[in-house]
């Protein structure tokens, strides 16, 4: 069917003002912030442009729109903030339809420390919301402002002070999602979690709320090598000491994050960016200058920044203890500076780096407490010829926590930088799986990860939504060429 026909149908069943034509919107769809869609050039985009968009008002209109496609075998791609950084928003180049929740944006009412909202609730707008009336979702990824209640349960999201709170699956208490036949439905929040708008649409979401705390008490030590700061927060947690933010940073990254004593500063003025992207073209020079710096000046260098609410008080007082007998050095300004400047890394910057020929991607991978400090060294040694590499290991549970990489560089051209980023990407991805880690854990898979899906989940969990996708999706409609 042709885009104009799609479109010209949709009206008769949707309101008009439901469906979106105009080609620049169409085309917005065919990228997220994926970073390998930043190289995409008009062919590419072309391919995966939709050939309608559509805003329902409400969950009666999508379960109308999603009818009407399923009896026709029409894709359908729900879309949220489209903050994803793994092309799972985006339309495999086969006809289809992205949804977008944008008008699904109502926060429902407040009860029993938990808030109701509609799935395409900000969420900016949310936190705001609970902030005025004293509450908290103390859920707080870094791309808050721009990614939605539905696309947090469809992608799995963690936020930072999950290492207490746990991730959005801890989170949620109900969803309701509107089927591809047409039916309002209420899940088992497990069966959506993660399932990256393959099984239906998720349109209202019940998640548990905490009182706003007033103050926040953060520690912050140094650790001569990763297994040392990874054996410290094993320690804590099996102790039952669990900081709401609990972040192992290298140096590289603790650096650039302003954290680190040689106080590199953000990357906030021009003359420094510009600088920034220079060096990235000349990484053997970077290395040279930063084996110099480590040998002048830290002989530790791991920083674990810890911040904890107010309902840790007790458990903050018994870490300042613990860390006077160690003999690391303990302070509160990294903490302090971190939770200043924990939303520094943002969609204008990632955008301000391509626009210099310069790539930044990241990594999310997951691994027990034995196998994360090879997964480190390994995908350094292998991804370092392409890129420099920088990371720190954070929302810890029992078993072990999430190892996030940086990569950025800079080729002697577009092709050569595109090469780069191609292969630091894969090789990355080579040296977590041979090293015994999972290479998704709160980012999804989308199109970035699909080669190597097998290697991204715990357990049976892929098994798992196969075979909810029978249940929920017969016709496979529901984001085709995406996890299944
Ligand atoms: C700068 C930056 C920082 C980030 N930091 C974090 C972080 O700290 N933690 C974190 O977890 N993530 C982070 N992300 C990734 C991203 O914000 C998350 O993946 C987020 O959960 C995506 O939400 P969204 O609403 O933007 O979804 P989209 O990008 O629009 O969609 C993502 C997936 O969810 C599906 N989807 C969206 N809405 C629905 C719905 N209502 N029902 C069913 N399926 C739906 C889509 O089909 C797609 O498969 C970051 C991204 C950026 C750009």
């Amino acid at each position: 069917m042709s885009a104009d026909k799609i479109a010209g149908d949709l009206k008769k069943v949707l309101r008009p003002q439901a469906v979106f034509e105009d080609e620049a919107g169409r085309k917005e769809c065919a990228r997220d912030w994926w970073p390998q869609t930043l190289w995409w050039q008009e062919n590419k985009i072309a391919a995966h442009t939709p050939d309608a968009l559509i805003k329902p008002a409400n969950a009666e209109e999508l379960c109308r729109l999603l009818q009407w496609a399923n009896d026709r075998g029409i894709a359908v791609v729900p879309r949220g903030g489209g903050s994803g950084v793994c092309g799972s928003a985006i339309p495999s180049n086969r006809e289809s339809i992205v949804v977008k929740t944008e008008r699904l944006n109502k926060v429902l009412g407040m009860a029993d420390s938990a808030v109701t909202v509609e799935g395409g609730v900000l969420g900016g707008d949310l936190e705001s919301y609970l902030n005025n009336r004293g509450w908290s979702l103390q859920h707080f990824p870094a791309a808050l402002d721009i990614s939605t209640a539905g696309g947090w349960i469809a992608t799995g999201s963690f936020g930072q002070f999950s290492t207490l709170y746990g991730g959005i699956g801890d989170q949620a208490k109900k969803i309701e999602a509107a089927l591809p036949d047409g039916r309002l439905v209420e899940v088992e929040p497990d069966d959506f979690i993660l399932s990256e708008g393959t099984l239906g649409i998720v349109t209202k979401v019940t998640l548990k709320i905490r009182r706003l705390p007033e103050k926040y008490f953060s520690l912050s030590c140094e650790f001569g090598a990763i297994s040392q700061g990874l054996d410290f927060v094993r320690y804590l947690i099996r102790s039952g000491i669990r900081p709401a933010v609990t972040r192992l940073y290298d140096q590289m990254e603790a650096r650039a994050g302003g954290m680190a004593r040689s106080k590199y500063r953000l990357i906030n003025d021009e003359a420094e960016f510009k600088l920034r992207c220079c060096l990235l073209k000349h990484l053997n020079l970077v290395r040279f200058l930063r084996r110099l710096e480590d040998k002048i000046r830290s002989p530790r260098p791991w920083l674990l920044v810890m911040v904890l609410d107010e309902t840790q008080a007790q458990e903050a007082e018994h870490l300042v203890k613990l860390l006077k007998n160690e003999p690391i050095k303990a302070d509160e300004k990294a903490g302090e500076i971190w939770l200043a400047k924990r939303y520094q890394w943002n969609t204008d910057k990632i955008m301000a780096l391509f626009n210099q020929g310069c790539f930044v991607d990241t990594l999310d991978t997951w691994a027990g407490w034995d196998r994360l400090g090879r997964i480190y060294q390994e995908t350094m040694a292998a991804v370092s010829p392409y890129a420099l590499v920088m990371g720190h290991i954070s929302h810890f549970t029992g078993e072990g926590g999430c190892l996030y990489l940086i990569i950025a560089g800079r080729g002697a051209n577009p092709q050569d930088s595109i090469y780069r980023h191609q292969t630091a990407w894969r090789l990355a991805m080579e040296a977590c799986i041979k090293c015994g880690g999972l290479v998704n854990h709160h980012h999804g898979i989308g199109f970035a990860k699909l080669p190597w899906i097998s290697h991204a989940y715990q357990n049976s969990r892929l098994d798992g939504l196969r075979a909810r996708k029978k249940i929920y999706d017969p016709k496979g409609i529901m984001n085709p060429g995406k996890i299944i």
